[in-house]
């Protein structure tokens, strides 16, 4: 039986909606030595634990909550670091609900084991008191070029460095880290930790080089006669996806892409210490349902708006933002605008965003998705007072390196195609995370990354 029978978890402390609603520091403050033992004397030590199934890198649940509970919290770190490489990432924003949390059989009867949160707590843990660099074999004389350098290509990076290999990271931005950097904000994943994944990647003696747009600076057929043996991409899917309706080009306007790179890399939020600013307004509205469309808005709230609006043509059973994501944002005070859709929007003779002209919507049979449709309600225009808005409806995959690769089949959605190991229809080269599977989560694409790197060790070890 359990040592700690509540149906509850323990609760994570964390900064209160009214304070934070104008910080950007992280939201969630993370569990306490006591905490954590406390959480973890709910797991019940399943024979058959549910858990680790639903976990897409297989992370030995019960053995490291086990070594939580009996306070051997260095034990923990090493079971979850056998498989994932980034934990303090992972307990923060994998949608535990979804996967390990999902299948825990405590959650049956009241509220899962806090699996993420014990994750987050042994790898914070860790970080506060120094990483150990593991011992690394003798560097063997072959060369892996990986490109992009979010959570795909660190982890498969980190994989082969510790397997020998020479590896470099090539990366389009100044910094490294994906999504992970520009994406997600501050509040929900403190940079610095980031910053640290980064700096023990290199130390395993990963070289990574910044400002390398590739397909543009040099090309995979440059980089095989440089003499890379293989080659990783693992560029994400970062390209936006607009509406089509008429006023997009208004100022004003932005891709949540490019709203949340200035605000979170480029640290708008800091301007004019920092370089770059960006102009938010007092009325926001985003479009969209995702953990995209929430990260905005929370954002923009942050950014100084009064009001800031989530306008979603389904209803709130459909969206598909993590429900911890929604509910702190209402939280927040974000406004949900249900079974609404833009229609067009409206800028003055400056040509910045007055408004936004928008229908209501009503939900008619599924579509292909599985969800219902949303279809207008003829008659129902309305207007909506804002001077800002960002756009969350989605993204696709960039082209410019695909086109400048010669021999890479892709799917019919323009995605890298590659089998279940990364391999790509081009030899020597894999394919790994939002590329390939299109806008999914960090840690299926850490287990891309994994993958590839395994798939990749094997060739270059058959081509000796
Ligand atoms: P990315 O993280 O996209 O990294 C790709 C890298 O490749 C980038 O650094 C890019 O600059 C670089 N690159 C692109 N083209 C080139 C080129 N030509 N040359 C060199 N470099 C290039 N997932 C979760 O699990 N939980 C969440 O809470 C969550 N929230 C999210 C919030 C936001 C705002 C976004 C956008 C995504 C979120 N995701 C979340 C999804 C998750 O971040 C992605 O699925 C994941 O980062 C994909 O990893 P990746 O390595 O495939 O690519
Ligand atoms: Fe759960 Fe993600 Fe950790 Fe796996 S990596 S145990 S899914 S939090
Ligand atoms: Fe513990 Fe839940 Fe996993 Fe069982 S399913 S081992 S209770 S975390």
């Amino acid at each position: 039986m359990p040592l700690n029978k509540s149906k509850k978890k323990t609760p994570m402390p964390a900064q209160k909606p009214e304070v934070r609603r104008r910080n950007f520091n992280e939201v969630a403050l993370g569990y306490t030595e006591e905490d954590a033992v406390n959480e973890a004397q709910r797991c019940l030590q399943c024979k058959k634990p549910g858990c680790i199934q639903g976990c897409p890198v297989q992370v030995q649940i019960p053995q490291f909550i086990k070594r939580i509970a009996e306070r051997d919290f260095d034990g923990a770190i090493k079971v979850i670091k056998e498989t994932n490489s980034l934990p303090a990432v992972c307990g923060r924003v994998c949608p535990q609900e979804e996967q390990c949390e999902q299948r825990c059989v405590v959650g049956k009867m009241g509220e899962p084991v806090g699996i993420g949160r014990l994750e987050r707590f042994a790898a914070d843990w860790e970080r506060a008191k120094g990483v150990q660099v593991p011992d690394l074999p003798a560097k063997l004389s072959k060369k892996v070029a990986i490109i992009g350098s979010g959570p795909a290509s660190l982890t498969c990076a980190g994989d082969l460095a510790k397997l020998g290999y020479d590896v470099t990271v090539f990366e389009a931005f100044h910094k490294p880290g994906g999504v992970l950097v520009y994406g997600i904000p501050e509040f929900r994943l403190p940079k610095a930790i980031v910053q640290e994944e980064v700096e023990f990647i290199k130390k395993l003696g990963v070289e990574v080089r910044t400002d390398m747009v590739m397909g543009k600076v040099l090309t995979v057929d440059d980089l095989f006669d440089m003499g890379y043996e293989a080659v990783f991409i693992g560029t994400g899917a970062g390209l936006p996806k607009f509406m089509g309706i008429p006023g997009e080009n208004y100022l004003g306007v932005y891709s949540a892409n490019e709203f949340l790179t200035r605000i979170n890399l480029m640290k708008a939020y800091s301007f004019p210490e920092t370089d770059t600013p960006i102009k938010v307004g007092k009325k926001v509205a985003v479009v969209g349902g995702g953990n995209v469309a929430m990260d905005s808005a929370r954002s923009a709230l942050r950014m100084g708006a009064d009001e800031v609006h989530i306008v979603y043509r389904r209803s709130e059973e459909e969206m598909p933002a993590r429900q911890e994501e929604f509910e702190n944002a209402r939280e927040e005070g974000i406004i949900f605008d249900f079974l609404t859709n833009p229609v067009q929007i409206i800028g003055d003779e400056k040509g910045w965003v007055k408004g936004m002209e928008c229908i209501r919507m009503e939900l008619a049979e599924p579509d292909a998705s599985g969800r219902r449709r949303p279809v207008p309600v003829k008659g129902s225009e309305f207007t909506m007072d804002v001077d800002t808005v960002v756009i969350a409806i989605g993204t696709g995959p960039n082209p410019l390196l695909i086109k400048a690769t010669e021999g890479l089949e892709l799917t019919k959605h323009g995605y890298i195609a590659a089998d279940e190991n990364g391999k790509t229809s081009r030899e020597g080269v894999w394919a790994g995370g939002d590329i390939v599977t299109g806008a999914a989560t960090v840690i299926l694409a850490m287990g891309a990354g994994k993958k590839a790197a395994k798939s990749i060790h094997e060739y270059l070890q058959s081509k000796k």
